[in-house]
């Protein structure tokens, strides 16, 4: 008995009990209170659901004869009802008629108990219905957190930590996205691929700390330069940023360009081994398709990489589109 009662001390369970026998009430009430338990006790069918749409309780003990409602069709109506339904139900019944019992089963009931009562069946009985809903909601707590962490998780493998902008991976996935709308559409997507120039010299420089302070100031520029609907500004690796823009033709894409050049200028991040200024500065390159379906959106890409490729041997700070 001690073990029971220890079972159920660590948290605060109400019971509600439904009967119309005073004297049921009292001596239940007397019982489970002693255990530890918060009763209720309520004489009608009527009044127990005033109560139940106030206050939930953990447990139902129910009385299959009610001079108002009929035990079992309480029960059926609970069971419909998505705030009560899980609120497990122990009838109490004076029959030990098989058919009693089983009705109380098929309506949804959890457990019966006979009268008269026992005082250590009760016990045992609301005890073992207590023990369940604890797990039940432990187990569920365990798959709030578990979907939480899934959830932390996926957005953690999309997110570039050093910038805080999307990833390559993410990158790839709204890329494929977006092929498929404009290859629907027949409208232009356009890809900028954008390096810094001579950043391992600035690496030298200032150490890999300040470093990634350039990439993150670098990062937050052109997520403020791109953010158009179906705009995406991603760290494609190291100190390459890829830029896509919907709905974009080559022409557009090139102004963008020119205002990235521009923000990163007035940025004017200090870089005095730079060859070319006296600041930080981007080569980009511009690839622009409608595309189709003899195509995988892996040429935008390739296309924007030459184009990239093309600006930086062309003396670098400057884009280059892909013709
Ligand atoms: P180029 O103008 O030809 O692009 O010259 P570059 O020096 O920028 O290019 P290179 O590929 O030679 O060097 C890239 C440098 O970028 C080297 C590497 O240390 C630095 N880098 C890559 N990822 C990070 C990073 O996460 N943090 C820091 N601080 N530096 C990085
Ligand atoms: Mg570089
Ligand atoms: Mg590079």
């Amino acid at each position: 008995m001690k073990e029971i009662i220890q079972e159920t001390e660590d948290k605060n369970f109400t019971i509600l009990i439904i009967d119309d026998v005073p004297a049921n009430l009292k001596l239940l009430s007397q019982m489970l209170i002693e255990q530890g338990y918060t009763v209720k006790c309520v004489k009608s069918g009527a009044m127990a659901l005033v109560t139940l749409n106030i206050n939930q309780p953990d447990l139902i003990l129910l009385d299959v004869n009610l001079p108002d409602m009929n035990g079992y069709e309480i029960c059926e109506n609970l069971k419909k009802n998505e705030v009560l339904q899980d609120i497990p139900i122990i009838f109490l019944t004076v029959s030990d008629d098989l058919e009693y019992k089983i009705r109380g089963f098929q309506v949804g009931g959890a457990d019966y108990i006979t009268k008269p009562f026992h005082i250590q069946e009760v016990i045992a009985r609301v005890n073992n219905q207590i023990k369940i809903t604890r797990q039940k909601r432990q187990l569920r707590e365990r798959v709030d957190k578990y979907q939480q962490n899934q959830e932390k998780l996926q957005e953690l493998a999309l997110i570039d930590p050093v910038t805080g902008v999307p990833n390559r991976r993410c990158f790839n996935e709204h890329l494929e996205k977006e092929w498929r709308q404009h290859l629907q559409e027949r409208a232009f997507l356009t890809l900028i691929m954008a390096d810094i120039d001579h950043f391992k010299l600035y690496n030298d420089t200032y150490g890999h700390i300040q470093g990634d302070m350039c990439l993150q100031t670098i990062a937050r520029t052109l997520y403020d330069l791109v953010n158009r609907p179906g705009d995406l500004v991603a760290r494609y690796g190291g100190e390459e940023f890829a830029l896509v823009l919907a709905n974009t033709t080559l022409e557009q894409g090139e102004a963008v360009a020119r205002r990235i050049l521009e923000g990163i200028k007035n940025l004017a991040i200090s870089h005095p081994r730079s060859p070319l200024s006296d600041r930080v500065t981007l080569s980009l390159g511009i690839a622009a398709v409608v595309p189709d379906v003899n195509h995988e959106p892996t040429i935008l890409i390739q296309r924007a990489d030459q184009a990239l490729y093309c600006a930086k041997i062309n003396g670098r700070n400057g884009y280059i589109s892909f013709i």
